[in-house]
């Protein structure tokens, strides 16, 4: 017997039966004598529907409307589930966020969780109801709706569990857990029975979308322990939890890549202080996340090349803005490449275990992969290597770590 929180996504509410489904299986749980807390996403596409409804009264919609109308959409789905559950036979109540004291940020859109206050979930709980709760959505200091990021449901699971200080967090959704690598393009990738917050946050940013990454810091921050598993079958998933307390074998957990990379190069910059703080500013001035960064010092020449990577749909702006300051500044030019990805390998393990990078680079070079940036952090190893080249490069470095075996 214990307080479980679980959280089921848009795909796994997605329609009438759906929601009957996991409704039974809520009530699995419940009938083991355990207290439930569900938080739920807005059914299927709802919010991306949305979001084009609104674009089409106003192209601009004012923010603290477009929360407004996103909230509602996990009012659906919550109010939906407990009536699911009430046509078992068990009492239930769906509570709004605001309801359910999820206060936030004053800003709309994406608004951070500040502070939950479980007072009347508790209440709920002492009744034997089970509570569904609308994710994605808080009140804040102004008694406003304010939403927390798209695909945001995660984190409002996570922040209600540690504040409900529940034995653990389900998060349900459409894969069957955490992959050594994505399980529809590589041979071999095998689902993880455990992952480090750290490693989890490396993958989540790098693409991996099976958790949001806030609500993996939000999880580290509190040790909440977070079971990511199917809605579809009762497999067991993957525990995302603090690194000392696995079981660790191996110095490579898992290989990501992503796609949407492209690099740019501006050369022979003057190496004067200040410049390349001047180059950065002005891409974040335009909101363009900068990935890599790899300067290159001529010595005799005494100016530096930086060849810099951003996502390819900001590409045609960040030229502009990287051009413009070439000229600005006198360097030797610029050009670039819409046609990169990245492959990363991520693991705690590799504090503690050397040659990792070498051997992902030796392995790189035997399968005839050029490399063409390279980054690291102290658990992660990055390698930038032409888009013709991912998809092999991702596999042999997958089976020269046998990721494949336990
Ligand atoms: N419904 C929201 C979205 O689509 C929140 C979520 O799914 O977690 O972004
Ligand atoms: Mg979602």
């Amino acid at each position: 017997m214990g307080l479980v929180v679980q959280k089921f996504g848009g795909s796994s509410v997605g329609d009438v039966q759906k929601i009957k489904n996991v409704a039974r299986r809520i009530l699995d749980e419940y009938k083991k004598g355990n207290s439930m807390v569900v938080i739920v996403s807005a059914m299927g596409k709802t919010t991306d529907d949305l979001i084009k409804l609104a674009k089409e009264i106003n192209p601009n919609p004012p923010a603290r409307e477009m929360d407004a109308l996103m909230a509602t959409g996990e009012k659906v789905s919550a109010a939906m589930m407990a009536m699911a559950i009430a046509a078992e036979g068990i009492g239930a109540v769906s509570l709004t966020g605001q309801q359910a004291g999820v206060f936030t940020e004053t800003v709309h859109n994406k608004a951070r969780i500040l502070e939950i206050d479980p007072e009347r979930i508790e209440k709920e709980l002492a009744r034997s109801r089970v509570v569904i709760v609308a994710g994605f959505q808080g009140i804040n200091e102004y008694g406003d709706i304010t939403t927390i990021g798209r695909g945001g449901s995660d984190t409002s699971a996570v922040a209600i569990a540690a504040a409900l200080k529940a034995d653990y967090c389900e998060i349900f959704t459409d894969v069957d857990g955490v992959y050594t690598a994505d399980p529809f393009e590589v041979k071999g990738a095998r689902k993880l029975s455990e992952i480090s917050y750290e490693e989890m946050l490396e993958l989540a940013s790098l693409g991996a979308g099976v958790l949001h990454p806030r609500a993996v810091e939000v999880a580290q921050f509190h040790n909440v322990v977070i079971h990511v598993r199917s809605s579809f079958n009762n497999n067991q998933g993957t525990f995302v939890k603090e690194a000392n307390k696995m079981e660790r074998k191996k110095a490579v957990t898992g290989v990501a890549h992503d796609k949407d990379v492209a690099k740019i190069t501006i050369y022979a910059m003057p190496d004067k202080p200040g410049t390349a703080g001047k180059l950065f500013s002005k891409l974040g001035e335009a909101k363009i996340n900068v990935d890599v960064i790899v300067q290159s010092s001529h010595q005799q020449q005494n100016t530096n090349d930086i060849t810099f990577t951003v996502p390819r749909g900001d590409l045609d702006q960040a030229l502009k803005i990287t051009e413009a300051l070439s000229k600005e500044v006198g360097a030797g030019g610029v050009n670039s490449d819409a046609k990169v990805s990245k492959v990363s390998i991520v693991g705690v393990g590799m504090i503690s275990t050397p040659g990792v990078a070498a051997k992902m680079f030796a392995t790189l070079g035997s399968a005839g992969v050029n490399i063409d940036l390279i980054s690291t952090s102290e658990i992660k190893v990055s390698c930038v290597v032409a888009e013709k080249d991912v998809d092999k490069a991702v596999q042999a470095v997958h089976d020269a770590f046998e990721l494949e075996k336990e």
